[in-house]
């Protein structure tokens, strides 16, 4: 008896833990399908998220994942899914994690991303970079093989539409919200919203210096006015419009005891050194409070 219920209770558990590795229609862990033909590739909490949408005329990705191998991964996952090529690929921001990969899928794939996106990659591209993912393992070493900057051949400036097969897909500019060139990309049909990284879900990312928190708390406004029924951010599990609603919580309260520090006339290394939100002490990334700290400071002091 005692070693009969062991045994079958790890088959069962086998069984169970096989299932549910298996994801969305067995497209592997971190694959979720978000509606007919919409699926996303979020492995965890905090990594990079990237998607992709079947139309009858081919496929419309949503970033280039945030590793080589993830990028492999996603086109070895959408040839599963159909045979249809690869028609676009938007870009939600200029960095690594989310465009760096572009050259997996670009040629044939066309990249888009607002104005300014390709300046800015190559102004942020890092030559060691294949170098020093090749060196991470073997595996990594063959994903990262071509490994090249590929820019957007697209740039629009401030709204896009993409009709492609049955699906429209709008492109929004969100101006300072994360890196110099953010677009989110609205399927008003599905009422499914990639949004980018102007919020992740539960937590705190790296902040630029050039992020304007009045700006990122209009996009919020923005892309709640839309009525989203999924919402799909940069990192993190697909959601709802919560995320946006957490994030406002988030920045508001951050903007209200920054404002009375600084009325207290404290410095910014004071309140960078005082100043906790255990409101927000189980968010991801707690490290980077200050520069979540100094954009407040910035926007106070304005
Ligand atoms: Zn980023």
């Amino acid at each position: 008896m005692k070693l009969k219920i062991p045994v079958l209770g790890s088959v069962a558990l086998a069984a169970f833990l096989w299932a549910g590795a298996l994801g969305a229609q067995d497209l592997g862990p971190g694959f979720h399908k978000i509606k007919d033909g919409i699926y996303t590739f979020a492995p965890d909490q905090t990594t990079t998220t990237c998607s992709f949408v079947v139309t009858q005329d081919g496929v419309v990705m949503i970033d280039a994942c945030n590793s080589p191998l993830h990028s492999r991964n996603m086109l070895a996952t959408i040839k599963k899914v159909t045979d249809k090529p690869i028609l676009f690929l938007v870009n939600t921001e200029t960095h690594g994690d989310h465009a760096g990969n572009n050259f997996v899928f670009s040629p044939p794939a066309i990249i888009i991303n607002a104005g300014g996106a390709g300046a800015g990659m190559k102004k942020e591209y890092n030559p060691k970079r294949a170098e020093t993912l090749a060196a991470q393992s073997a595996e990594m070493r063959e994903a990262v093989k071509g490994e090249r900057m590929v820019p957007p051949q697209i740039e629009y400036k401030d709204r896009m539409t993409l009709n492609i097969g049955e699906r429209t897909f709008e492109l929004i500019y969100l101006k300072n919200v994360h890196s110099v060139a953010d677009t989110a990309v609205w399927m008003p049909k599905e009422r499914v919203l990639f949004a980018a990284s102007a919020a992740v879900v539960r937590g705190l990312q790296n902040l630029r210096p050039a992020v304007v928190i009045a700006d990122v708390l209009a996009s919020y406004k923005l892309m709640k006015s839309l009525n989203p029924e999924i919402v799909v951010a940069g990192h993190g599990q697909p959601t709802t419009t919560k995320v946006f609603d957490e994030y406002e919580g988030f920045f508001n309260l951050l903007l209200k005891r920054v404002g009375e520090m600084v009325a207290n006339g404290s410095s910014l290394e004071q309140i960078k050194k005082e100043l906790k939100l255990p409101e927000y002490a189980d968010w991801a990334g707690q490290g980077r409070l200050g520069l979540y700290i100094e954009a407040a400071y910035r926007s106070v002091k304005k």
